[in-house]
């Protein structure tokens, strides 16, 4: 029988549901953006995002409904984020998914949100194992070997900042809007790595630094700033990024030599960005691996990759009690 699963995702500033059909065929995915709002304050306000939230969680999860033509009698199951993220943005999701599953008598399936963002690969495309998985997000930096669904084992991860928070904080001083990778992405576009910025070494383990590249861009302005000396802005945004994918790009190289793993599935956010794409597809080539990352609409927060995520814990009926909760903080 088929498995019809709605899914909730409100972990920061997009609240977002989606009915997925055995776990790979997005029948309708509905996502209500706050980043206008949030671009007023030069990034997300939490107390503004768990209110939007409230405001919009209805009217989200009607659209949904009516873009399916189904109703929440169909669902064999209500799916939603419950950690990492905003602890007051999770709730919201996390209330809706708990009153939709007693009042219609569903069982109610808790994903990680990372792990959604694995799966939004498995949405139009088949994951196949062992792969490696780099997530790139907002707020995590991690390699991982995932030998099975669900079954991960962690190589390294970020020792200090997120690839995606460094993007965040470099768009900050270099006077972008808020969101910042993908305008970082935009200005490198029109420079040239013509700064030296450094290189964290750290060969001999997987894990990642990305606190010192910051840190040497933000003074790198600051200086200038206080000599009174230009900075050439696209060629600064250039050469952090080309520094910053570097950085993941020689963790992956020493995962394909020293695992002999064949496949590699790139998670989160910052996957959205090109120049990572053509990088991983470059050294992909180079190892005969296959490169999967989702296409633009699944790499950013949606619920179709909790529909996706939640899927295999279906199959298994790992549900969630009512006691399920918000975690702010959620490794895989
Ligand atoms: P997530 O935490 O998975 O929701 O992803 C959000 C993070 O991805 C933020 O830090 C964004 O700046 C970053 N991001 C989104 N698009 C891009 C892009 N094109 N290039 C680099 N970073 C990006
Ligand atoms: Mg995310």
């Amino acid at each position: 029988m088929d498995v019809y699963i709605l899914a909730i995702e409100s972990s920061c500033d997009e609240t977002s549901m989606a009915i997925v059909k055995n776990g790979k065929e997005v029948i309708s995915l509905v996502i209500a953006s706050q980043m206008d709002t949030h671009a007023l304050y030069g990034g997300v306000v939490p107390e503004i995002a768990s209110r939007m939230h409230t405001e919009a969680i209805t009217m989200v999860l009607e659209e949904t409904l009516k873009k399916a033509q189904m109703k929440i009698e169909d669902m064999s199951a209500i799916a939603v984020t419950c950690k990492p993220g905003l602890t007051g943005s999770l709730i919201v999701g996390i209330e809706a998914a708990k009153t939709l599953a007693l009042m219609y008598d569903k069982p109610l399936i808790g994903v990680n949100h990372l792990i959604g963002h694995i799966y939004a690969n498995n949405i139009e495309n088949e994951m196949e194992f062992p792969m490696l998985a780099l997530v790139v997000s907002g707020g995590h930096t991690e390699l991982l070997i995932m030998e099975d669904d669900y079954k991960f084992k962690k190589l390294g991860e970020t020792l200090d900042d997120a690839i995606g928070e460094c993007y965040d904080k470099v768009a900050r001083v270099l006077d972008l809007k808020y969101p910042g990778g993908p305008n970082v992405e935009k200005l490198a576009l029109e420079g040239e790595h013509n700064y030296d910025l450094p290189h964290p070494v750290m060969d001999d383990t997987y894990n990642f630094s990305y606190s010192g590249l910051k840190s040497a861009v933000i003074n790198l302005v600051h200086n200038s700033k206080q000599r009174g000396e230009e900075i050439n802005r696209a060629d600064l945004a250039c050469s952090f990024q080309e520094v910053a994918i570097d950085e993941l790009t020689r963790k992956v190289e020493k995962a394909f030599r020293e695992t002999n793993i064949k496949r590699l599935v790139v998670a989160g956010g910052v996957s959205a960005n090109k120049y990572l794409k053509g990088e991983m597809q470059k050294l992909c080539d180079k190892y005969e691996a296959q490169l999967l990352i989702p296409r633009l609409l699944y790499c950013t927060d949606n619920a179709a990759m909790i529909g996706a995520a939640a899927y295999p814990l279906y199959l298994r009926k790992e549900f969630s009690d009512f006691s399920l909760n918000a975690s702010s903080i959620g490794d895989i």
